[in-house]
Order: C-alpha cells, then sequence, then structure tokens
C-alpha cells in the first residue's frame, strides 16, 4: 500500500501520528509531495523523519525558501516571517537534504508533483475544475497527486488522445495545515489490485492540535499560525 502525504508544513504532531496511522494500516511506501517545512516549529525533524521513512521526497515552494531560494515578498506576512524564521532554524544537513528535492516523479500509474504538472516550478494552484484541465497535457499517466493548495480534492481529467481511459488529478490535501474547514490530518492511501482500478482513498487523522499550537507559540512564530490549526483554515 501506497501513501502519498503533502504539506506537512514542520508540523511533526501531525507527521507522526499520520505515519503511525499508516503503519496500522499496512502503508509499505511513502510519497511526499513537498513542503516538509515553512509555518510550524519542527522543521528538522519533519525532515529528518521524511528523509528516513519516504522513498521520494518532491521540493515545495515553502522549501526553497526555506533554503533561501525565493523572494519573500511573494509570500503573506506570516508566511514570510515563517519563512525566515525557518532559514535561521534549519540544520546544515537540513538545507542539504532540501536544496536536493527533485519538482517531479513518474511511475507508470501516476504523475506526482507539488503544485502542477504542467509547470511545477511555478507554483501555481489547482483549486477548481478549470484550472484541472489546463492541466491536461502534464501528465499522460492515469493519475497525477498534487498537494500545495491544502484542500484535497478529486478532479477528472480528459483522456489522452491514443487512450479513452478516464484520468484523474488529485489533489491529498495537507498534513500539517488543512485548509478546508477540517482541522484533521490529510493522506491518500493507495492499493494497486490486479485486474481492476487501483484503491485510492482519502484518510482524515486526529492528532495533538494543541502541542503543535504551544509549539508554534513558544517559537515566537506567529500567534496567527497556531490558530488557524484548530479551525483547519
Ligand atoms: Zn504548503
Amino acid at each position: 500500500m501506497l501513501a502519498i502525504i503533502s504539506d506537512i508544513h514542520a508540523n511533526l504532531e501531525a507527521l507522526d501520528a499520520t505515519f503511525a496511522a499508516g503503519m496500522k494500516l499496512g502503508v509499505d511506501e511513502w510519497i511526499c509531495l513537498g513542503d516538509v517545512v515553512g509555518y510550524g516549529a519542527n522543521p528538522n525533524e519533519c525532515v529528518e523523519r521524511v528523509a528516513a521513512l519516504c522513498s521520494v521526497v518532491l521540493f515545495g515552494n515553502h522549501d526553497e525558501a526555506a533554503i533561501g531560494g525565493m523572494d519573500l515578498s511573494w509570500f503573506n506576512p506570516w508566511a514570510a516571517e515563517a519563512a525566515q524564521w525557518t532559514i535561521g532554524a534549519l540544520t546544515p544537513d537540513s538545507r542539504k537534504f532540501l536544496s536536493e528535492r527533485p519538482y517531479r516523479h513518474e511511475t507508470g500509474l501516476a504523475t506526482f508533483v507539488h503544485s502542477t504538472p504542467v509547470a511545477p516550478e511555478e507554483w501555481n494552484y489547482v483549486l477548481r475544475q478549470s484550472d484541472a484541465r489546463a492541466q491536461a497535457t502534464g501528465f499522460a499517466t492515469p493519475f497525477c497527486f498534487v498537494g500545495h493548495s491544502h484542500c484535497p480534492g478529486v478532479f477528472p481529467v480528459d483522456p489522452v488522445e491514443a487512450t479513452s481511459e478516464p484520468r484523474h488529478l488529485i489533489n491529498v490535501g495537507s498534513v500539517g495545515q488543512p485548509r478546508d474547514g477540517d482541522p484533521r490530518a490529510c493522506m491518500v492511501v493507495l492499493t494497486e489490485a490486479q485486474d481492476s482500478e487501483p484503491d485510492i482513498r482519502l484518510v482524515r487523522l486526529k492528532y495533538d492540535v494543541e502541542a503543535a499550537q504551544r509549539k508554534i507559540i513558544e517559537a515566537g512564530l506567529p500567534e496567527m499560525l497556531a490558530r488557524r490549526l484548530e479551525v483547519g483554515a
């Protein structure tokens, strides 16, 4: 069973709860779509965990910001403040790991990116069906898994010309800062079955939100970043 996770955002409580639940379900491979850091108080611990447990970890925009690769004026004030804090908190090992992340991963079944398959390095969002339709030329696999918006969702996408198979772009939501009004962590689990469609499920997981909030406050990060965790916004 494959689990796809994204947007951990240095929330160790959410990440550990997600790994623990996945192990119980029988997950034996993990793919992370990026944004391991930024917003939360445990960037190095989250980098260590994903580096040890995930077979693939992609590059996200907050990872790019955290290694000093981005003009922070693109971010809202809280994100910029958190990115600045993260730049100062990262160990050389974490920085090296994040700086070596690829933008894209592909198997026969699926394409994996942080933002969009058409231009993964441009950090555009897929928020609605029309956004997803514009991504049809960016992948040739039956499925494309993305993160970045922190809102889980499934979007049908036009088939590749040569085949008539329906295709889907799937947003796996966020482990560490869900924004769909549900504060529980998100992950997607995929089980491949012989002679039939793979089984793909969104799993929501309760975790110790208060502990994550406390750490954000104690670290001196913007209070708003703690408050939003309890409402999933
Ligand atoms: Zn993110």
